[in-house]
């Protein structure tokens, strides 16, 4: 067989020898996995597309890109001829295809910084051949599908269809998880992604309390989590009578986390410092690893493609953390978030031992942290609670420092108008 024959079987068809002398600098793809191959396979020192020159080589041959993005694909995509059936009398297929183009156009699209007049893309597209694409397994859920899917139908379950006895909640559609084999998976790739992590006791942490002018806030046990008869609210990981303590990666997330209301919030606050006394573990959803692109090496060696659970992570994360008015609302929408957190708390163990809490973006303040402890007064140095009922327990936290501020209309306005959007999945 012909070298350019063998080449356009592995590709499936297209017109690779069309553009035999072309190269491909790595600034003119911005997907790091792509970019990763050019520079592993670059040979030419002059990029046919933005012209880039140096005195070493920057370009790969534009066949070996499309030969290696179309072992990518193959992950995840087939040829609509070899899956879908085909009506014959309205000429199509029977099932969700792509053109090439639209394949690229949804993997690459805005990943070509250079190509202004459209050449790399037509090239790309050109070079594998206009032929339509369909998924993989085109009559099942993708892993990510399936995960999204299982969660989205968890949260409906038991916001709105059963609260207390639900884990083994049978499913007539297999292809869903069950809650409970829905937490698994969860527990499941948050420790194959490593997302239990230590808190060091270096780190501060922050709890904001409005003061009324009549009264100073002083103590650990003012400043701490509330006592139990005063946890009468239900919040994002807790419901009304379990004691969680909720503190922030700096001050001003704190404030921010309890002073919304322009009319009302405006006022002295005090903050309390805190740290951690001892090895603490939390779980944390603010830093998942982003989705790697279909274009991302994979070795062979790998047991499982990350892409699903990945997205899937990242969804997850979001739902988690995302804004809710704090309405009569909360007291549905918050429910999936606290049995999540419930099933963290107390079915969940990291190399044998019960994690202290759960770490997730701000839904407040972008790109800082909220983290929830599952603490109560007693496990504070000096808690309310610490010397009568707790006598033996470890007390783990304690407070550090305490400042106070002064919150202004101007700044509860500057503050709403800085908080993330309400999240919206597309
Ligand atoms: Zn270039």
């Amino acid at each position: 067989m012909g070298y350019w024959k063998d080449v356009q079987e592995r590709l499936g068809g297209g017109n690779p020898e069309a553009h035999d002398d072309e190269y491909v600098c790595a600034a003119c793809i911005a997907d790091e996995g792509l970019q990763g191959f050019i520079e592993g396979e670059a040979g030419a020192r002059v990029c046919t597309f933005c012209g880039a020159e140096s005195d070493d080589p920057i370009a790969a041959p534009l066949v070996e890109i499309l030969l290696y993005m179309s072992d990518c694909l193959d992950r995840e995509y087939d040829a609509a001829e070899n899956k879908l059936p085909h009506d014959s009398a309205e000429g199509g297929y029977i099932g969700q295809i792509w053109t090439t183009e639209q394949i690229l156009a949804e993997h690459l699209g805005d990943e070509l910084p250079n190509d202004d007049d459209g050449a790399l893309m037509e090239a790309l597209c050109d070079g594998l051949g206009d032929r339509a694409w369909c998924r993989k397994h085109p009559f099942s859920l993708t892993d990510d599908e399936k995960l999204n899917f299982s969660w989205d139908e968890f949260s409906e379950l038991i916001k709105y269809r059963r609260r207390y006895f639900f884990l083994n909640e049978g499913r007539d559609d297999q292809e869903i998880y069950s809650p409970l084999a829905l937490l698994n998976e969860l527990a499941g790739w948050c420790e194959c992604f490593s997302l239990v992590k230590p808190v060091s006791s270096d780190l501060p942490l922050y709890r904001a309390r409005f003061q009324k002018p009549d009264e100073v806030l002083s103590s650990t046990a003012d400043l701490g989590p509330p006592p139990q008869d005063k946890a009468t609210m239900a919040n994002r990981m807790n419901p009304p009578g379990i004691v969680m303590f909720y503190v922030c990666d700096d001050a001003e997330t704190a404030l921010r986390e309890v002073a919304k209301d322009p009319v009302k919030d405006a006022g002295r606050y005090v903050i309390g410092e805190f740290r951690v006394k001892r090895d603490a573990k939390i779980l944390d959803l603010a830093e998942i690893p982003s989705v790697p692109s279909i274009f991302d090496y994979m070795p062979d060696c790998l047991e499982y493609d990350p892409r699903p659970p990945l997205i899937f992570l990242n969804y997850f994360a979001a739902e988690l953390s995302k804004p809710i008015a704090r309405d009569r609302s909360i007291h549905v929408e918050y429910i999936p978030t606290q049995v999540v957190t419930e099933f963290f708390r107390t079915a969940f163990l990291h190399d044998g031992k019960p994690i202290d809490g759960i770490r997730y973006q701000s839904a407040r303040r972008s790109d800082h942290r909220s983290l929830v402890l599952f603490a109560t007064q007693g496990d504070l140095v000096d808690g309310a609670l610490s010397e009568n009922l707790f006598p033996d327990r470890e007390h783990w936290i304690e407070m550090t420092d305490r400042a106070e501020q002064y919150v202004t209309v101007d700044d509860l306005e500057r503050w709403n108008r800085e908080a993330p959007e309400p999240f919206e999945w597309v």
